[in-house]
């Protein structure tokens, strides 16, 4: 028997980078996208088109690059919103439009201030409208689990008469809890004439700590569609964790007898890699992508798991992708070694960036004794898109200790020159920053977040720095790493300074 199909919506590039502090280069979401696609996500929500160019560029680029997943650009009920998303996602392989209003008394008075016939007519014309430019067209309720029961049916009926296929009710505020939410979507199928012409989705956001919950609650209720992010990030407290509805449902098939289309080994590695990107890293109880998530630490548990896994085990780390660190090369492996690897990983690096990763490695080697495949993946990401950065790390010496001042003597690469700076500082990192400050002045940036952590276990591990910098509301991350913490503080400075400048030029007027 064909088990019914669940539509995974991964809305990590529209809502979770809504959230403070997420905001990914245009290059760092056509990463997250590829990574999206290849592990079977059925649908990319990949922005928010009308609300500035970068917006749309990235969807539109996302459109062009991605192979499988449906790819939905999100607008309000207005023209030039369906407009926007319908020409950003035009060259889709698949394209639907999501278009949203609000339906709650609250939403509907204060922010809309428009009545509620006025609300159905907006409706119904902006489905419409959509429909001309795609037959794939969801529709959603804003603060849809807020709203009056009979009016979300007449709200409901009125997007399916006018050509929404897929009908989402999100918990928009996080308000819900499960058996409310589940009580919505049976009563939509039981009172909504049409309901079966189109799909029911969930989105929840976990204000409450019941995103999943909810959004399983709403699975059972007859929705077929979970929008979700990876890790879970998204406003606030963020939205329903991917990985978490999509193991759920795959380790309690008794439960849940329906199938997705995601390659659940592909979870660790997307989840680490947004983690890097953002800056946002996992709690290590997280369920599913958790550093501890897979560790038996009690003798008890230990015991029982030596005798058999399932003891403690629901599932495997296998199947999530995680696999045991591998040491993997050393002081003596090449180029062909490393090359490898690299493919192994599942990275394709042009012929200069493969250059400049293997000095690193060879660095890395002669100054830890193992590497392992967290070292080189962590060295990679490092590399990828830096070879045409304007400011390039050079030289660092650094003073530091209790007799003071600290000092730090910088060298950088800016546009081709070498230049120096020495500098004292409140301790060598603020010594370093100052230092970068001094080289390439940017008065108007705040440092927003400062991040250290190790990569491995033991004292010779590489530190992997985040570095958040703001300028005029807009927020980039900069990631550096180096077995010197002092070393990958600097890079991940220069990192994010590199994004910044990028970001003035793209929104500088033509
Ligand atoms: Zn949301």
């Amino acid at each position: 028997m064909n088990k019914e199909r669940i539509t995974i919506f991964d809305t990590t590039l529209r809502d979770g980078e809504q959230s403070p502090g997420c905001s990914m280069t245009l290059d760092e979401k056509l990463r997250m996208a590829r990574l999206l696609d290849e592990m079977g996500v059925d649908v990319i929500e990949a922005g928010f088109p009308i609300a500035s160019p970068g917006d749309f560029e990235a969807v539109s680029r996302i459109s062009e690059t991605v192979k499988t997943s449906t790819i939905a650009g999100l607008c309000r009920a207005k023209d030039a919103d369906i407009e926007a998303a319908a020409q950003a996602i035009e060259k889709a392989p698949r394209k639907r439009i999501h278009t949203f209003i609000s339906t709650s008394p609250l939403h509907m008075k204060y922010k809309l201030q428009m009545e509620p016939d006025a609300v159905v007519d907006a409706i119904a014309a902006s489905v419409a409208k959509a429909r001309q430019y795609t037959d794939d067209v969801e529709w959603s309720a804003e603060d849809g689990s807020r709203t009056e029961p009979d009016f979300l049916c007449r709200c409901v009926e009125t997007a399916i008469r006018a050509g929404a296929s897929t009908i989402n009710i999100p918990d928009t505020v996080g308000y819900a809890m499960p058996e409310d939410y589940a009580a919505l979507f049976t009563m939509l199928r039981t009172r909504v004439p049409d309901m079966d012409k189109a799909v029911l989705s969930v989105h929840c956001h976990n204000d409450l700590g019941v995103a999943v919950a909810n959004s399983l609650a709403g699975v059972k209720a007859g929705a077929r569609q979970i929008e979700c992010t990876i890790n879970g990030i998204g406003e606030r407290a963020g939205n329903a964790a991917l990985e978490e509805v999509v193991m759920a449902m795959r380790t309690r098939p008794d439960a849940f007898p329906y199938e997705t289309g995601i390659d659940t080994t592909a979870i660790t590695k997307v989840s680490r890699t947004l983690s890097t990107i953002t800056g946002f890293s996992v709690q290590p109880n997280k369920a599913v992508v958790g550093a501890n998530a897979f560790a038996h630490e009690s003798g008890i548990h230990q015991d029982g798991m030596l005798k058999n896994a399932q003891t403690y085990e629901i599932m495997t780390p296998e199947s999530v992708g995680l696999v045991k660190s591998e040491l993997v090369l050393g002081k003596h492996s090449g180029r062909h070694a490393l090359k490898n690897k690299l493919q192994d990983l599942g990275y394709k690096l042009d012929d200069t960036a493969f250059q400049d990763l293997f000095q690193r490695f060879k660095v890395l080697a002669d100054r830890k004794k193992t590497i392992f495949d967290e070292d080189i993946e962590t060295l990679i990401e490092e590399e990828i898109g830096r070879e045409k950065d304007r400011i390039q790390f050079v030289a660092l010496q650094i003073q530091a200790g209790t007799r003071g001042p600290q000092v730090a003597e910088l060298v950088l690469d800016v546009d081709g020159n070498a230049q120096n700076a020495k500098t004292e500082g409140n301790g060598p990192v603020d010594a370093i920053f100052r230092a970068i400050r001094e080289i390439v002045p940017h008065p108007d940036a705040h440092l927003q977040l400062y991040q250290v952590h190790a990569v491995t276990g033991g004292t010779d591990a590489q530190a992997e720095v985040t570095v958040r910098l703001e300028e005029d509301g807009k927020t980039v991350n900069g990631q550096g790493a180096d077995v010197d913490t002092l070393v990958a503080s600097c890079r991940a400075y220069i990192h994010a300074l590199n994004k910044l400048l990028t970001k003035r030029t793209r929104s500088a007027p033509a």
